[in-house]
């Protein structure tokens, strides 16, 4: 059984993750999406089980896809399945500087580990989770950044945040 690693902050997920997701899933047996648990990233929008919950509301039609926590290095999470290949989507050249650093760095942890990339759908160039953080703070239209199911659920956390 052939399984693609999905991983990333995904605060929130958006429909670039989900396209980069789906397509996985036709390609591979089965794709686990691996939500980073400790990113060294300032400050989240969403807490862990939060991104959890969002991503299992999307993902829910694929049989074949599910979502897990890592804690630890990701080079050391992709033991758990073996011959995993980790999928990732590429944006831009911006995006290649650190992906392929990022791919050395885990070679040097797990050898036998390969990152697949899978080029982002023009629809979804310019769209990240940092995005949709900005247009949810100042209440902009979510619609077309991120799924349906969890549109309300952004929402509503944003409004909390500005209190
Ligand atoms: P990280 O914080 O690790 O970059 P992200 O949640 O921002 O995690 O992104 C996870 C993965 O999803 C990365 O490989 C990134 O390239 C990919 N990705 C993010 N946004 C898009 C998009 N709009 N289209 C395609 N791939 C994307």
């Amino acid at each position: 059984m052939r399984t693609a690693i999905c991983p990333g902050s995904f605060d929130p997920v958006t429909l670039g993750h989900l396209n980069i997701i789906t397509r996985a899933a036709q390609i591979f047996d089965r794709v686990v999406v691996c939500v980073a648990a400790n990113a060294n990233k300032p400050t989240p929008m969403f807490t862990v089980e939060e991104k959890i919950d969002m991503l299992r509301t999307v993902v829910a039609p694929y049989p074949n896809v599910s979502v897990e926590v890592n804690t630890g290095l990701l080079a050391e999470f992709a033991r758990r399945y073996e011959g995993a290949v980790l999928v990732k989507g590429m944006r831009a050249a911006s995006d290649f500087d650190y992906e392929f650093q990022m791919d050395l760095i885990n070679k040097r942890i797990n050898p036998a580990l390969e990152t697949m990339f899978l080029t982002a759908d023009q629809r979804y160039t310019f769209l990240s989770s940092s995005i949709v953080r900005e247009m949810a703070h100042y209440g902009a239209e979510l619609s077309g950044l991120v799924p349906e199911e969890i549109i309300a659920f952004i929402e509503a956390k944003a409004k909390s945040g500005r209190g």
